[in-house]
């Protein structure tokens, strides 16, 4: 069985920087202590990156802070849970993919998933990162969706969002389709 880490969007805006709170920073060290349990096969971390006309998309009327904007300090992806990947796995080797995307999902790691699953369907893949309901969430149901028969859990410790009701219903929608909530 091949294991999977997806790290989602700890990206400095989402943890100190614009859209940051103290629930989501509380992630750092549970999100590199698992890291470096050097469980896993493969290690993506997605990244969210937006242009500098983020405030004229539909993201950006709906939510009117621009954050994540690429090549900005705030888009960069967390120095401590970068090192720990660096560490165990080294983020210039084959395991280790970071992709960006413009958009809560993200079509690109769902399809890295999907061609580790046509390989072998035995796939367990982990979820940590931020936001638990949004951009988690969005990126768990893709792979639920590209991988059907792969077990998918979700450490809940290593995931936190904009409130901590929000957090608890994303896990809660989560559980209903059937993925693992730890
Ligand atoms: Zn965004």
């Amino acid at each position: 069985m091949k294991k999977i880490l997806v790290i989602v969007d700890m990206q400095n805006d989402f943890l100190t920087g614009a859209l940051g709170n103290a629930e989501c920073q509380k992630t750092i060290p549970a999100v590199a202590a698992q890291v470096r349990t050097g469980d896993y096969d493969k290690v993506f971390l997605t990244q969210d990156t937006h242009t500098a006309d983020y405030l004229n998309t539909r993201e950006g009327k709906n939510l009117p802070v621009e954050h994540c904007i690429e090549g900005t300090e705030g888009w960069k992806v967390n120095a401590e849970v970068l090192s720990a990947v660096d560490e165990v796995y080294g983020t210039a080797s084959e395991k280790v993919s970071i992709l960006t995307k413009p958009t809560f999902g993200s079509v690109t790691l769902a399809k890295e998933l999907e061609a580790f699953y046509e390989k072998d369907k035995d796939l367990h893949i982990d979820f940590v990162g931020v936001c638990t309901g949004i951009c988690v969430i969005s990126n768990v149901m893709l792979a639920k969706a590209y991988c059907p028969e792969a077990e998918l859990r979700v450490l809940s410790d290593a995931c936190a969002c904009v409130t901590t009701q929000s957090h608890v219903q994303a896990l809660e929608a989560m559980k209903l389709c059937q993925v693992l909530v730890e």
